[in-house]
């Protein structure tokens, strides 16, 4: 157990608070919004969960600052305060969670840390496109701000070869459309073009849409960065519109 600790040393949880609805998100996850003196977050993740929780006071940020964001959670729970750090989905997956270990280390801050896990794009998308994820799965994004696109290619060549089903975070933006085109190129060269491909475009989100489709159609969806792609294995068929990876159980 941790030491030392005295009655100016806040905390500081990490909460992912799924994919958007408030049916979505975990009980912890409630529970420590509720606790909090503060909730911080990303301005679009603010204005979701203000509507959830009206009374609360929050600190908005806008995208790119997020170890800004980071420094100024952990410093507040330096001061004395019950910090909740938001992030969609699941803040350990393409989430807040590891800049605030970097950012508590880097600010030698002895305060106590929690992540509550929340519900990923990936499982939201699969139980509305059917059940997808049945199999060994590979998480890819396709943003190229932190990782170098080479490797990113790389990586869904290994996860392809390997018959993984894959779900592509981040798969499009206005500054790097063709990503998608290409990560799509490289796993048809191994599956070829009829494999099926799940988009859901802001699961659990107003606006919400699901469509199934094959990789060699994939251009004809509409993707952009509040979708997520989920591309089935050599074996993924789809029935009565529903995306299933089976498993092997015998019938
Ligand atoms: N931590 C988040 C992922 C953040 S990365 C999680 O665990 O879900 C951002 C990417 O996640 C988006 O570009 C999109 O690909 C996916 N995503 C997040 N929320 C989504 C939603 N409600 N519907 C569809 N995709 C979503």
């Amino acid at each position: 157990m941790r030491t030392g600790l005295n009655d100016m040393t806040g905390k500081l949880t990490i909460v992912g608070f799924g994919p958007g609805s408030k049916e979505d998100m975990t009980l912890r996850a409630v529970k420590a919004i509720e606790d909090a003196d503060i909730v911080t977050g990303y301005t679009t993740y603010v204005d979701i969960l203000s509507e959830f929780f009206p009374n609360k006071k929050y600190n908005a940020t806008g995208m790119m600052k997020e170890v800004e964001r980071c420094r100024m959670a952990v410093r507040d729970a330096m001061e004395g305060l019950n910090v909740a750090m938001v992030s969609s989905g699941d803040s350990g997956i393409y989430g807040m969670a590891g800049i605030v270990y970097q950012v508590a280390d880097e600010l030698g801050a002895d305060i106590e840390i929690e992540a509550v896990p929340g519900v990923t794009a990936a499982s939201m998308a699969a139980s509305l496109l059917g059940a997808p994820l049945m199999h060994d799965t590979a998480l890819i994004s396709l943003s190229d701000l932190l990782t170098p696109l080479e490797l990113i290619m790389e990586r869904v060549k290994a996860a392809s070869s390997s018959d993984m089903v894959i779900c592509l975070y981040n798969p499009k933006s206005k500054g790097r459309s063709d990503h998608l085109e290409k990560a799509a190129d490289i796993i048809m060269s191994e599956r070829g073009p009829d494999v099926p491909v799940g988009v859901v475009r802001n699961a659990g989100r107003r606006g919400e849409s699901v469509e199934v489709t094959t990789l060699k159609d994939i251009g004809d969806v509409e993707v952009d960065m509040l979708s997520i792609v989920i591309v089935g294995n050599s074996e993924t068929y789809v029935s009565k519109g529903r995306m299933v990876t089976p498993r092997g159980y015998r019938l």
